[in-house]
């Protein structure tokens, strides 16, 4: 190989301004394209809409993204999002919020591949509506999957690696999952990862 140059820092999405610099606040997003209002250069974007499966652990995310994988034609790419959290991006909200953005860019490149992005792993809508960079995705459907307390406290305890401290607070998450709105919910108290994963997939079309 000749030479030793840097690869440039442009990648296959520019979500600032490419030719003047203006930021992401400034970009007017549309189906294929992305518009600076500032310089009026437009460049093509695929806007993408996300399917985003979440839950409390415990609800059976994990389980049925498993089987959804299968399930789902090679149009679908499916990534656990604990595959690609570190123990440092959930130290606090700032640390969250910026896996969140990751996650969000992510999304993004899939959508530029030419794939359909479906996420798989814990996270609130409201956490994706507060991103700088939302507007960059279409819509992001939400599907909660949630159990009875009596089956979520029964998985947790299961999880010999959790501590018992932390019941409470996942039982309470499992409820404000359970009544969430602008949510589609699933409750797996009773149900397969099969069928799980079956309802998932009626709702994307796959
Ligand atoms: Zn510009």
């Amino acid at each position: 190989m000749e030479g030793s140059a840097m690869p440039s820092s442009r990648t296959i999405v520019d979500f600032a301004c490419p030719a003047c610099g203006a930021g992401v606040k400034t970009q007017r997003v549309a189906a294929t394209y992305v518009q600076c209002r500032e310089c009026s250069t437009r460049r093509p974007f695929v806007r993408t809409d996300l399917i985003n499966v979440t839950g409390c652990p415990g609800a059976g995310k994990t389980t049925a993204g498993r089987v959804l994988l299968r399930r789902l034609g090679p149009e679908f790419v499916v990534v656990d999002t604990d595959l690609v959290c570190q123990p440092t991006d959930n130290v606090d909200e700032r640390t969250w919020n910026s896996f969140i953005e990751c996650l969000l860019r992510l999304v993004v490149c899939i959508a530029h591949g030419g794939h359909r992005p479906v996420l798989v792993g814990y996270s609130t809508p409201w956490q994706w509506d507060d991103q700088p960079l939302r507007p960059f995705l279409g819509r992001i459907r939400h599907i909660a999957l949630y159990c009875s307390d009596a089956e979520l406290d029964r998985r947790l305890r299961q999880r010999e690696w959790l501590d018992a401290r932390e019941r409470p607070g996942l039982l309470d998450l499992n409820r404000r999952f359970r009544t969430m709105p602008d949510v589609h919910r699933i409750d797996t108290t009773g149900a397969s990862p099969d069928d799980v994963a079956a309802e998932i997939a009626a709702l994307l079309g796959g």
